[in-house]
């Protein structure tokens, strides 16, 4: 078995990791740190669940405890993590400090929605490692409150989301701002042709780290799928949540309005639900995020930009309450739960107008998922067979399918899809 041993870290970082109950490194653990120990540039492709914080938090940290970790010299901005949200800024911050636990260095997460005054403060005692949101960072930079002559690290983290998101332009900038003979880092969920491109002009003959193929990631997790006519989705999500009991759920919807309607359905059932979404400003996120670690929320909706910054050990249950129209982010939201090897259980809402999208998921994960049959809410229609030919015998009815006919449809539904 791999032991962080091996990978001759700092004693210090060793303990933290000891402490915070991690055996063994990941396998894009395994794979990254001896290059960024080596002082090599990276492209990393890794989906958020696979470890990948530690990745390149951890030699950053080892390198930095290293070079100024117990001097007394003004502390300087040796590190900058760029990424898209403050929900992952957050959390790389909470990383950092996890794995630097036992060394004197210092780190600040700055973001924007909220005042800039404690930030200010904190930059003027100085830092070592930045964390921050690109529109925060620029602004203070414009501010004068940021000097990145002393920068050694540049983390890129999840590129792709930060194209999504159009923050292109400031990553731009904020290249321009920092030294050349820097070390850049550049994490992506996915490989994009615009990444690639990034990844040409942003990095110096960059060592390519993968792991899990978006495919492989949905083996370990339990997928279940219910074929429900979209009127019906509240009530059926309603019916699992009590008949199952089911609490510490995170549910994905597509759109900002539908899930505050789910959590107001869910709500007046009694359900202690809360939305995280865009429109919500960024300490109302960080609240309802807290209050669902906590437990003190059970059923969290979330559309998918939202929820890409959310880390929770051992999330137990995902919900897909509409299909996503890409596949990989199905195979992305149901990561959430199956973590650093527990297994987990995603159920799927396939409505009439998703069927497209659903046979899309499966020609990628290539694994079998479970059609529940046995629930209130099954679809009105027969479940139709995509692949069946057309039976043209049919035509000259004027009512369609005759009795007997439907029954067969049905049979042949069966094979194709339990
Ligand atoms: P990330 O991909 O960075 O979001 O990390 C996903 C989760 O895996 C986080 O909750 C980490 O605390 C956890 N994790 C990271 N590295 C390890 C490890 N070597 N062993 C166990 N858990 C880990």
């Amino acid at each position: 078995m791999l032991d962080f041993k091996n990978l001759n870290l700092h004693s210090s970082i060793l303990s933290a990791l000891e402490k915070k109950g991690y055996k063994s490194p990941t396998p894009i653990q395994a794979q990254a740190i001896p290059h960024l120990l080596e002082g090599k540039d990276l492209l990393g492709i890794a989906q958020t669940g696979t470890g990948k914080t530690a990745a390149f938090a951890i030699p950053i940290i080892h390198h930095l405890h290293r070079m100024v970790g117990s001097s007394k010299k003004t502390k300087q901005i040796r590190c900058l993590v760029v990424t898209p949200t403050r929900e992952l800024a957050v959390q790389i911050g909470e990383s950092f400090d996890t794995y630097g636990k036992y060394t004197n260095l210092r780190q600040l997460t700055i973001f924007g929605g909220v005042s800039q005054v404690p930030q200010v403060d904190q930059l003027k005692k100085g830092v070592d490692i930045l964390i921050a949101t690109p529109g925060r960072l620029l602004d203070l930079h414009k501010q004068g409150f940021l000097d990145f002559d002393h920068l050694h690290f540049l983390v890129l983290d999840e590129s792709d989301l930060m194209l999504d998101m159009g923050f292109i332009n400031d990553v731009r900038k904020i290249v321009k701002l920092v030294p050349n003979n820097r070390q850049t880092l550049l994490f992506s969920a996915t490989m994009p042709m615009a990444i690639r491109e990034l990844a040409d002009t942003f990095l110096n003959k960059p060592e390519y780290v993968s792991v899990t193929p978006v495919s492989s990631t949905a083996e370990i997790i339990e997928q279940q799928v219910y074929f429900v006519d979209k009127e019906n989705k509240r009530g059926l999500l309603y019916h699992l949540i009590r008949n199952q009991n089911l609490s510490n759920v995170l549910v994905f919807v597509r759109t900002k309005h539908g899930a505050d309607n789910v959590v107001k359905a869910l709500k007046k059932n009694g359900v202690n639900a809360e939305a995280i979404h865009g429109d919500k400003s960024q300490t109302a996120r960080q609240r309802v995020l807290d209050q669902f670690k906590n437990k003190e929320i059970s059923v969290l909706v979330a559309t998918d930009i939202a929820a890409r910054g959310i880390d929770i050990e051992s999330l137990p249950y995902v919900i897909n309450f509409d299909l996503p129209n890409i596949p990989e982010t199905y195979v992305h939201r149901i990561g959430r739960t199956g973590r650093a090897g527990n297994g987990g259980i995603s159920i799927s809402f396939c409505g009439k107008d998703e069927e497209v999208y659903w046979k899309d998921i499966l020609k990628l994960i290539k694994v079998n998922v479970k059609t529940i049959k046995d629930h209130p809410f099954p679809w009105k229609e027969n479940i139709p067979n995509p692949d069946a030919k057309p039976d043209l015998r049919n035509k000259k009815k004027p009512n369609g399918e005759s009795k007997s006919r439907k029954s067969e449809a049905s049979k042949k539904n069966k094979k194709r899809w339990y």
